[in-house]
């Protein structure tokens, strides 16, 4: 056996071994928290290429989060040596699917270069749809989306929701996704569900596309299964319909996306489609002090069960689990950012080591505060998007239209960005015009006939706007893309404009960088591993279109515009931390109506609650500290606040509270005064 990957299955159990050297059928790992799915999963792939000898091109393992993917891939690229990795597909689920779009373009009827909708486009297109008959209101363009990202994830065409629609609603919904779906195409565009939606729907009704990457793909790993929504499920059958050749790990316990179509029974529903299943289970946590674990357990045992798993851990007690009760959020938020600024001198600790962990983004607005007061350097995780920014929107628009003029979206942002003098009138005698030809914007600019419908000058600004645009392209296509991109921001005087609409020229001169870094970022997009891509044959433009689907992708994915591995403490909501663990782990906010969330009690779906805070309290290795307020503004007022279900559902024996009267012992609080005395003395040394 090649002595790498045996050192590799050495320093794993048995169990983990046997799912690792699994490989005649379909196989799955159900395990819970911090049991080494995600290990086996790795491990499994250097044991394909370099034990199996299989191409690590033939092998696809996909995952839910960015972050994720990007974990995954750096901990096999520990494993495999030099060639040996090359071509091999670790991402998330959305970007297996644009590589296949992108490798079935023709076959799907789309044009090259077309363009990924972000949900904020997509809600612009439906906004123009839904206006058409009467005013909507936000809330309405809101529930229609939803429902319509539902019957994507769902495997429901328009055709079937509109026979099915149950009631008015659902009937108007039904058609505006019609006209939504109609729409897209006629754009050149689709958007984030139909990364997944498209190549399933191919990839049944086509047998020659479904044998080109079935021929494709002959491994398949999948982790965080659990979350897996219909058509994610269909993909992976598809795929590995014939050969039932593939590995998923996952932990019913830590089903958190149930709101965006997650179906924890695709477990279940694994073992009908594939009778050879083989199932293993892992018991053993290497992650979480005995402590953390017993809590996680327990919490978790309050909910029904399909598989029974029990976790155990050999890393002894640890700690117990902290509750410190606070007056308000603000003390809480203080208390927080207060004790992390001293446990990492006291402790040794790095501020990476700690994660601060809440149920919804508000949450962290506080914090941040705090964090700066103290000058604790941090990165929070889905705060407003770099790609939501107007600059970085405008640039995008630009690009869109270069590689995409059909894109009229893209067109309508920016044909008078910078002004122009483009009038509103204009452009709708131009809307008419092109939708009397079927014809986009951008190539209806290009008519003759148009002269009739519009003012001589209105027609020579058009024209001198597709004119500029057209230059571009030309550019692009001649040479260095990249290059054409950026004289073109030049060639317009973007910035002058943005100092035209800035508040303060340090303003304008931030958003200028911001446009900098995204032609950057495209650039070191465009010039990655070429081995690494799956389609690396494409012509410039091509490359151009790719590296801009890559990027908006990526930003739909996680909502933050940079990778970061520099030394800060990491502030996420509990979904985002899934498959992830850290020293020190912060959960606030452990009161009801916030976890669980008012909305899941309201429902009744605690027990999706619960298994987020599962997910929460199983992401600590040696400390976990819980945190709420007495009181909260909430609604615009100040609330007092219940505890939350959840403290009472933990063993009491684990727990030390402080500041709530009625459990905290006296001589505890005094030994802790001296504790914290004592620390503070070897803090000065
Ligand atoms: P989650 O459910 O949270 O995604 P997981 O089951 O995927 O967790 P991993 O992240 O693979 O668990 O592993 C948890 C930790 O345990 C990691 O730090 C990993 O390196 C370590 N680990 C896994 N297997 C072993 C083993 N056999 N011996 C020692 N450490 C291990
Ligand atoms: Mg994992």
């Amino acid at each position: 056996m090649n002595p790498s990957i045996a050192q590799r299955l050495n320093g794993l159990n048995p169990r983990q071994q046997e799912a690792v050297r699994y490989i005649d059928g379909p196989c799955l790992v159900l395990a819970g928290a911090g049991s080494g799915k995600t290990s086996v999963i790795t491990t499994k792939i250097a044991y394909l290429v370099q034990e199996c000898g299989m191409s690590a091109r033939k092998i696809a393992a996909v995952t839910f989060t960015n972050k994720a993917a990007r974990e995954m891939k750096e901990r096999v690229g520990l494993m495999l040596r030099g060639k040996e990795g090359h071509g091999l597909t670790v991402s998330t689920f959305h970007t297996l699917g644009l590589n296949i779009i992108r490798g079935e373009l023709k076959t799907l009827g789309y044009k090259p270069g077309f363009s990924l909708f972000d949900p904020e486009d997509a809600k612009a297109l439906l906004r123009d749809l839904m206006n058409k008959d009467a005013q909507v209101d936000a809330e309405q363009i809101n529930a229609v989306q939803s429902q319509i990202s539902q019957w994507k994830n769902d495997l429901v065409l328009p055709g079937d929701a509109l026979s099915f629609a149950a009631d008015d609603n659902e009937h108007f919904a039904a058609r505006v996704y019609e006209a939504y779906v109609r729409h897209l195409k006629a754009y050149n565009a689709v958007d984030f569900d139909d990364l997944i939606l498209l190549p399933v729907v191919l990839l049944q009704r086509d047998p020659e596309a479904l044998a080109r990457w079935q021929r494709k793909i002959h491994y398949m790993l999948v982790d965080e299964y659990q979350d897996t929504n219909v058509s994610q499920y269909l993909l992976v059958k598809l795929l590995m319909a014939e050969r039932a050749t593939f590995t998923v790990v996952g932990d019913d316990d830590q089903s958190i996306y149930a709101w965006r179509g997650a179906r924890p029974e695709n477990l279940i529903t694994l073992g009908d489609d594939f009778p050879r299943l083989k199932v293993i289970k892992l018991e053993q946590n290497y992650r979480s002090t005995g402590t953390i674990l017993r809590s996680a357990n327990t919490l978790i045992a309050n909910n029904p069960h399909v598989y029974e798993k029990t976790l155990w851990s050999e890393m002894g007690d640890g700690a117990p689990i902290r509750v410190i009760v606070n007056r308000h959020e603000e003390a809480e938020a203080e208390r927080v950012a207060s004790e992390m600024f001293t446990r990492r001198i006291k402790e040794r600790a790095e501020w990476r080591d700690f994660a601060v962990l809440y149920r919804g983004n508000f949450q962290a607005r506080l914090l941040e505060l705090k964090l700066q007061h103290y000058q604790i350097p941090y990165k929070l995780s889905g705060g407003k998007s770099f790609f939501s920014r107007n600059e970085v929107k405008d640039t995008m628009a630009y690009l869109r239209l270069l590689i995409n003029p059909a894109d009229d979206n893209a067109f309508l942002r920016i044909v008078n960005v910078p002004r122009r003098e483009i009038g509103p009138g204009t452009l709708e005698k131009l809307a008419n015009y092109a939708t009397e030809r079927s014809n986009s914007l951008f190539a209806a600019c290009h008519e003759i006939g148009l002269e009739q419908q519009l003012p001589t000058r209105a027609v020579e600004r058009l024209g001198r706007f597709t004119h500029f645009i057209d230059g571009v392209r030309k550019r692009m296509d001649q040479g260095d893309a990249i290059a054409a991109i950026r004289d073109m921001l030049r060639d317009m005087d973007y910035e002058a404009w943005l100092y035209q609409n800035a508040s303060a020229p340090t303003v304008a001169e931030r958003r200028m960088a911001n446009v900098w870094m995204l032609i950057d970022q495209l650039e070191k997009s465009l010039n990655r591993d070429p081995e690494d891509d799956t389609s690396s044959t494409e012509t410039e433009t091509d490359g151009v279109e790719a590296a801009i689907s890559r990027l908006v992708l990526r930003d739909i994915l996680e909502q933050q515009a940079e990778e970061d591995d520099s030394d800060r403490v990491q502030l996420l909501t509990m979904h985002a931390s899934k498959g992830l663990e850290f020293p020190h782990v912060y959960l606030m906010g452990l009161e009801e109506d916030l976890l669980p969330h008012r909305n899941a009690i309201e429902v009744g779906t605690v027990e999706e609650e619960r298994r987020l805070a599962y997910v929460g309290i199983t992401r600590a290795r040696r400390t976990l500290t819980l945190t709420l307020a007495r009181q909260r503004k909430a609604y615009g007022e100040l609330l007092d606040c219940t505890p939350s279900r959840f403290l009472d559902e933990l063993p009491d024996e684990d727990l030390e509270w402080e500041g709530r009267a009625d459990k905290e012992d006296p001589e505890k609080k005094q030994a802790r005064g001296k504790d914290a005395i004592a620390g503070l003395r070897s803090l000065l040394g």
